[in-house]
């Protein structure tokens, strides 16, 4: 099979009847109204490097989402970094980064977010809805301060602002834009969020610990009819006996729920940092034996959905708010 990171791929999702249309790429995609992911980093807990991690990559999460041009990032993990160097001068005078939790995979890269530390101009929005209403000021406060860090983030340039809600409200923002979202079971709670544009959907669910009975109504409600869900696939069900409470799903149950709730695409994300480029391989093979639209994320990868009319896509939010 080719590799998914490849210079321009299209797949035509069978049985959507929608004109469905997936792309998959590397590089800046640029066309306006798509709805467009990028994953700037893919692992979880600590970062992987070395030559046997080149494929998949090393940054822990970050995703860059596109509904058009409105850029929303998910998470502040390492992967960080390397989009602010790509957004470079091109980025929003304000910049809003919605994270899933504030465990150091998630927020240690936001320091090194060059719009936060370059620009005085700029306004950088988290958004956190796993402290009960609490923002992440104070957590990201204490993280970043002598003796663990040496500046705190109110000495960056860039002004910070920091937003709580309670994980199931959606967000809505100045410009219109809204993002529906969800709790997940993690210790300590964590965020899903849901981007709705275009007629075209993207779910970002990780950090998350399948439950028994799977998959969990509210959250397959919450996902249905996606057109792709990243989804928390740390381990293999064979692995997963030995990270029971751990807080992360396996794979297998990332398709148990993208197939009980109509998605039509699953990306598995949130990678285990033991698990080399041949391992990860081996699986995404397993993985697309059961579901061919399944794949594992890779860094640098984008996924785009082409919008569609607005008649489909009226259908298609209706559907959704029923099934919610
Ligand atoms: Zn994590
Ligand atoms: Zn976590």
């Amino acid at each position: 099979m080719a590799k998914i990171g490849f210079d321009v791929c299209w797949r035509t999702c069978v049985g959507t009847g929608n004109n469905h249309v997936l792309m998959m790429m590397r590089g800046t995609p640029s066309a306006t109204g798509l709805l467009q992911v990028r994953f700037w980093g893919i692992r979880g807990s600590t970062a992987a490097s070395g030559p046997r991690f080149v494929e998949f990559g090393g940054h822990t999460p970050c995703v860059e989402i596109r509904c058009g041009e409105r850029l929303f990032v998910v998470d502040a993990g390492t992967g960080i970094a390397a989009l602010g160097h790509a957004l470079g001068k091109a980025a929003p005078k304000e910049i809003d980064i919605l994270l899933s939790h504030l465990h150091l995979d998630h927020v240690g890269g936001l320091p090194f977010f060059k719009p936060v530390v370059l620009d005085k101009e700029r306004v950088i929005r988290t958004y956190c809805g796993h402290l009960d209403g609490e923002t992440a000021k104070e957590a990201l406060d204490r993280l970043f301060s002598p003796p663990l860090f040496p500046v705190r983030l109110e000495q960056l340039p860039a002004r910070l602002e920091h937003q709580g809600f309670k994980a199931g409200e959606t967000l809505t923002f100045a410009d219109g834009a809204s993002v529906r979202t969800h709790p997940l079971n993690h210790p300590g709670g964590a965020t899903g969020y849901r981007f709705d544009h275009a007629g075209r959907s993207i779910c970002y669910i990780s950090d998350i610990e399948h439950s028994d009975p799977w998959p969990d109504p509210a959250l397959a409600a919450f996902v249905h009819g996606a057109d792709l869900v990243i989804y928390d696939g740390m381990f293999s069900e064979a692995e997963y006996s030995h990270c029971v409470g751990w807080g992360h799903s396996t794979w297998e149950k990332g398709v148990e729920l993208a197939r009980a709730a109509d998605v039509k695409n699953l990306a598995i994300f949130h990678l285990y940092p033991g698990h080399d480029d041949e391992y990860l391989r081996a699986t995404e093979k397993e993985l697309q034996a059961v579901m061919p639209s399944a794949f594992l994320a890779r860094e640098g990868q984008s996924v785009a959905f082409a919008p569609v009319d607005a008649k489909t896509a009226a259908a298609s939010e209706k559907s959704v708010a029923a099934a919610s």
